[in-house]
C-alpha cells in the first residue's frame, strides 16, 4: 500500500471537477434530450390531428381539400367543383361515394370551408376562387321522393 503523494491528490481533485463538469454537460445533454423528446411527442401528435383534420376536409370525389363544401342527402361532402361535374355526368346526380341519388338540393357548409381555408393557410397553399354555380331547382315530386328515402335510409 503506498501513501498518496501531493500529485495524486491534486490529480484526485482534478479528476472530481472533470467528473463534476462531466456529469452536468451530461445532464445538459439530458435535459435537452428530453425536451426534445416531448417536441418530437407532441410534433407526433399534431401531426396525428392534422391527418384526421385533413381526411374529414376530404372532397368524395377529387379527394381535394373540401373548399366551398356542400354536403348531400346522404351526409358525404364534395367541393363545389365537383358538384359542377357531378350535375353534368347524370341526371339526378348520384354522391361519387355512394352513389346514392342527389334528389335534395346540397347544402352549403360554411364550418367546413372556414376548415379547409384555415387548413390550407397553415400548409401555405392557395385558396382557389369560388366557383359559381346555379343548383337546379328540384321538382316537387323529387324533393317529396328524397325526403321519403332519405327518412327510409334514417329508419
Ligand atoms: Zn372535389
Ligand atoms: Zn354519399
Amino acid at each position: 500500500m503506498s501513501s498518496q503523494t501531493p500529485a495524486d491528490s491534486t490529480n484526485s481533485i482534478e479528476n472530481y471537477e472533470k467528473l463534476i463538469r462531466e456529469r452536468d454537460e451530461l445532464n445538459v445533454r439530458g435535459r435537452q434530450e428530453t425536451q426534445l423528446k416531448v417536441v418530437s411527442d407532441v410534433q407526433l401528435r399534431l401531426d396525428r390531428s392534422l391527418q384526421t383534420v385533413r381526411q374529414s376536409l376530404d372532397c368524395r370525389k377529387c379527394h381535394g381539400l373540401l373548399f366551398q363544401p356542400y354536403g348531400l342527402v346522404c351526409e358525404h361532402s364534395v367541393c363545389a367543383r365537383c358538384l359542377v361535374e357531378l350535375k353534368e355526368e347524370s341526371n339526378p346526380p348520384r354522391c361519387p361515394k355512394c352513389y346514392t341519388e342527389i334528389l335534395l338540393p346540397p347544402i352549403f357548409s360554411p364550418h367546413l370551408h372556414a376548415m379547409a381555408v384555415s387548413y390550407a393557410a397553415y400548409k401555405g397553399d392557395p385558396i382557389p376562387p369560388p366557383v359559381e354555380f346555379i343548383w337546379p331547382e328540384p321538382k316537387p315530386e323529387l324533393i317529396e321522393k328524397g325526403i321519403k328515402r332519405y327518412a327510409d335510409e334514417k329508419r
